[in-house]
């Protein structure tokens, strides 16, 4: 069989949103799946909206989403004379033909068609003409004025066009520059796509492009328009709609494979699997379990998926995406043994890394200060026993293990006639600043001897003088 290629070829008019990044995930999906090739192209034709600022945008989620592609990236503005020659190919052919109608004749056919009813199309009025090429002529495609063009979708099955709805659309522009319909063509042609996986805002265009294989004999792809990405009130997903680009949800402290598996599940099922690893969509990704209904966004979801990606991926992976995050909070860290280990801490309680970030400060920072609720409510006189054993038996051990500590807890409450509970809360409290954390043996285990005894000795000196000025 023949080997896969298939494509991403964005715009670079904005940043890549959550739609595009679908389908460029669709695209590479299939492509890894079936060990193709994946193809990337910058579609920066119209150079009034492309920017080098939304490549680099576009180059950067891709990264980031770690979807890489086998050849390119390919920009159409380097592709000029391809195009010019594929165009004149066309001339030559008698399948297109110089139009010099002046946008306002355009306008006024137009206007003409609107007010009978009908559709804005070309009239034809150079079709037979065969004029020479001058300065502000446009190329136009000679459509067929009957008959019907099929696009077998393999999502959406088979689309019939009337060809009679179609007009000669304009394939070069007076300026030289090709349209979006030719240049597309003659870049999948001549890139060898063979799979055409897009949105189905797309779908109009097919018939365009169909024509186009077929006045240049060539084979057609296979195509296939995937339904769109919509809001929870079913219209287009947007802004509005707290919809972001992909960097924003990086920046929001979201996991690429968390982005990856929602997205890929808003178009595609394997039976009633939610939660899916790379490597897992990788393997069952194929075309046939592409829906046909619309995805509807939902924030909630995205990040309920995020915190099971948390919660399952190993603490040395996430190394890799919590240091960033945690120096853009202040913290330097390095990664090893004892970032894993608060990793691990916190795995089961961060719905996304800047939750993780947060929750993970006081391992690197003693409390400056307490929470001033809590200070109230657990650093009082008869909190100040049961620490000050606790200190005592925690300095006598040489390492902590749970054994050990469990063991200096049992004795601290022997001693003192308080529950665990009581116990517990002041010493969070002393070593986190805070009454809510990880379990107390587990963040006793990560801070270590030196830190757990000398923030319980601050807490001591706190409750002490407190006491002491009331
Ligand atoms: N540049 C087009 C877009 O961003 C790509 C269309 C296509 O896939 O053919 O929508």
């Amino acid at each position: 069989m023949e080997k896969i290629v298939t494509r991403f070829p964005p715009s670079p008019t904005g940043n890549l949103h959550v739609g595009g990044a679908r389908t460029a995930l669709f695209n590479w999906l299939y492509a890894r799946h079936m060990k193709g090739r994946f193809v990337l192209r910058i579609e920066d034709t119209d150079t009034e909206r492309s920017t080098q600022a939304s490549v680099d945008a576009i180059f950067n989620a891709l990264e980031w989403l770690e979807i890489d592609w086998d050849d390119g990236p390919f920009f159409q503005s380097r592709r000029m004379d391809i195009y010019r020659e594929y165009i004149q190919k066309l001339v030559d052919s008698g399948h297109a033909y110089y139009c010099t109608c002046s946008p306002e004749k355009i306008e006024a056919m137009r206007k003409q068609a609107l007010a009978t009813g009908g559709k804005p199309k070309y009239d034809g009025t150079c079709r037979e003409k065969g004029l020479p090429n001058t300065e502000d002529a446009v190329i136009r495609f000679k459509s067929p004025l009957s008959g019907t063009i099929v696009l077998k979708d393999v999502i959406k099955k088979n689309i019939v066009f009337d060809n009679s709805e179609l007009d000669d659309f304009i394939i070069q522009r007076s300026n030289g520059t090709p349209t979006y319909n030719l240049a597309v063509v003659v870049d999948d042609m001549t890139m060898g796509i063979n799979t055409v996986l897009r949105g189905d805002d797309h779908v109009n265009n097919t018939p365009k492009q169909i024509l186009l294989y077929q006045a240049y004999d060539a084979p057609l792809p296979v195509f296939g328009h995937l339904p769109m990405v919509l809001g929870d009130d079913r219209t287009r997903l947007s802004k509005r709609h707290g919809a972001r680009s992909v960097v924003e949800y990086r920046d929001m402290g979201y996991l690429p494979d968390a982005l990856l598996n929602y997205l890929v599940r808003l178009g595609w099922s394997f039976g009633d699997q939610e939660f899916f690893t790379r490597e897992e969509l990788i393997e069952k990704f194929t075309l046939k379990n592409v829906g046909h209904a619309a995805g509807i966004f939902d924030p909630a979801k995205l990040q309920a998926l995020n915190a099971d990606h948390i919660k399952a991926a190993p603490p040395e992976r996430l190394t890799r995406y919590l240091i960033p995050v945690l120096k853009e909070c202040g913290q330097e860290v390095q990664e090893g043994q004892y970032l894993e280990k608060v990793i691990q801490t916190l795995g089961t309680r961060s719905k996304t890394l800047l939750e993780m970030a947060e929750g993970a400060r006081f391992y690197y920072q003693a409390p400056v200060s307490y929470d001033e609720k809590a200070a109230k409510k657990f650093f009082k006189a008869v909190s100040l026993e049961p620490l000050i054993q606790l200190i005592k038996q925690l300095e006598i051990l040489d390492e902590f293990n749970e054994k050990q500590l469990e063991d200096a807890f049992k004795h601290v409450m022997e001693t003192t006639g308080l529950k665990l509970g009581k116990i517990a809360q002041p010493v969070r409290l002393a070593l986190t600043g805070k009454t809510v954390s990880p379990g107390i043996f587990e963040i006793i285990d990560v801070l270590g001897k030196e830190q757990v005894i000398s923030r319980l000795k601050k807490a001591v000196q706190f409750i002490e003088s407190k006491e002491n000025s009331e």
